[in-house]
């Protein structure tokens, strides 16, 4: 008879929070499966991770889980992303890698209950565990952290660099992108994803995701934050590169499903900075969806400049806001402490600044009526299942073709791409939470349905987990 052992499945996140809490997510819905979950951050982020988990209470909730850590070969100060992420492309194939067979190694040698993993579930952007994992002779499924819409534009980088769309031949930004199927009438070459936005075709970050997005094919299958009902088409379409792909978001709230009878702190939120909980407080005192909540996200930086005119934007609309404005958020932070205490000052009468915010917890509150975003693809879902609808200021990565879909695919806020004007933050703002409300309102709770709906029992993003559970068993007989 068929012997079927408890899965063993390593988790390998792209060293960012944005790639980290969701896989964190679906590592801790699999542990609550009962499988065995080893985790496998960078050095630098374990110990920020784990700085804000409490971590005996989460190990007796998830006995079977492990965190590792392996370098990035970076310096603890190195800036790590924005003009510097290069050397962190770099550095996780050249240092990660090595590390990441011999930790594969240590666990073949182990004898306790982590032994060599039955699967690896790999970022999307850290192909180089597919090649280790092929030397192990284990099976890799991939992550990618991105929306379908933007995953399906990756693979056409190659294709946009040979037809001369990318580098881009001219300045007008607004010009129609024919070459993506299913795309047609969505993208723009303003709306392209940010690489595209280099000045030379073999740019070494260009190249890396034209390389890697060909190299992630290799993998058994394809893990997706993201839900049928609002991707099928993109969905579909990305099945001619991957036999398998398994649609499971949104995944936060998939996983405060299994939240519902344990306290939180049992559970992690997956963050690397330490959340202010004084704001939900605030919004408490707030009237029922009057207040903006403003957040760009853990990587992209800001000028002086640009966040002066978001904030005088804000200050001229008259309605209150929640702002995080990050300790590294600012370009050149020398005189970031006077800023922030100036802003810090001047709001106070009409809102208040934080420097992390419980996001997931803040979008959910009575009191928020819009989200002014950088269009990261958590925080898109997270508004989404929220029913927020958004102001999209989207910067780099994935974001352009997010603030896209919000604004011309699903209806749910405006894109304020490529503008950083105080007028034109102080139009939306009031668009969005006066004028227009009613209308998004009703397109936001609508997609806000559809997402709950796909993570309930019997829901597309449930029996997808559910089929991925079943794949990873088989793969253990
Ligand atoms: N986030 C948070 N508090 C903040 C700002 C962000 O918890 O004050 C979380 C947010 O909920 C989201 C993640 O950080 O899950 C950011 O990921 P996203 O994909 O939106 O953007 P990125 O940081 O990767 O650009």
């Amino acid at each position: 008879m068929e012997q079927t052992h408890v899965p063993h499945v390593l988790f390998l996140p792209f060293p960012a929070q944005g790639h980290i809490k969701p896989m964190l997510n679906l590592a801790e819905l699999l542990s609550h499966e009962g499988f065995q979950v080893t985790f496998v951050n960078s050095d630098h982020n374990h110990d920020r991770l784990l700085h804000n988990i409490d971590i005996s209470s989460f190990y007796n909730r998830f006995p079977k889980f492990q965190f590792r850590s392996i370098p990035d070969g970076l310096t603890p100060d190195h800036p790590r992303f924005g003009l510097y992420v290069i050397d962190l492309l770099c550095s996780t194939r050249a240092v990660s890698k090595p590390a990441f067979r011999e930790l594969l190694i240590s666990l073949k040698e182990e004898k306790g209950p982590f032994q060599l993993p039955t699967c690896i579930i790999a970022d999307g952007i850290m192909c180089f565990a597919i090649d280790v994992a092929e030397e192990f002779e284990i099976p890799t499924i991939t992550f990618r952290t991105f929306s379908a819409h933007c995953l399906w534009t990756y693979f056409h980088l190659s294709k946009l660099i040979e037809e001369g769309e990318v580098p881009f031949p001219d300045e007008n930004l607004e010009k129609p992108i024919s070459c993506i199927p299913g795309l047609e009438n969505v993208l723009r070459r303003r709306d392209l994803p940010g690489i595209c936005r280099f000045e030379k075709a073999d740019d070494p970050v260009l190249q890396f995701f034209v390389k890697e997005t060909s190299a992630f094919t290799r993998a058994s299958g394809l893990i997706l934050n993201t839900f049928n009902e609002i991707e099928a088409p993109m969905i579909t379409r990305l099945g001619s590169f991957f036999n398998k792909i398994y649609p499971i978001g949104p995944l936060h709230a998939l996983k405060s499903r299994i939240n519902d009878n344990s306290s939180s702190s049992t559970s992690s939120n997956g963050n690397l900075w330490k959340e202010d909980k004084k704001c939900l407080k605030w919004l408490d005192s707030q009237p029922s969806k009057s207040v903006l909540y403003v957040s760009f996200g853990s990587v992209i930086k800001l000028t002086r400049e640009q966040i002066l005119e978001f904030w005088h934007g804000l200050i001229n609309c008259g309605n209150s806001f929640l702002w995080v404005l990050r300790s590294d958020l600012i370009v050149g932070d020398a005189s970031f402490g006077h800023l922030l205490m100036k802003l810090e000052r001047d709001t106070k009468e009409r809102g208040l600044i934080v420097s992390w915010a419980p996001q997931e917890h803040v979008l959910l509150h009575p009191a928020i009526g819009g989200f002014f975003t950088h269009s990261g693809w958590n925080s898109t879902l997270e508004s989404i299942v929220a029913g927020v609808p958004m102001i999209c200021w989207p910067k780099t990565g994935d974001q352009q073709v997010n603030s896209r879909c919000v604004s011309d695919v699903w209806n749910i806020g405006f894109d304020m791409k490529d503008i950083c004007d105080r007028s034109m933050v102080e139009k939306l703002v009031r668009e969005l939470m006066d004028n227009r409300r009613d209308q998004f309102m009703a397109s936001s709770d609508k997609l806000s349905r559809l997402a709950c709906d796909s993570i309930k029992e019997g829901g597309s993003s449930c029996i997808n987990l559910e089929k991925l559970i079943q794949d990873i068993k088989s793969m253990s007989s």
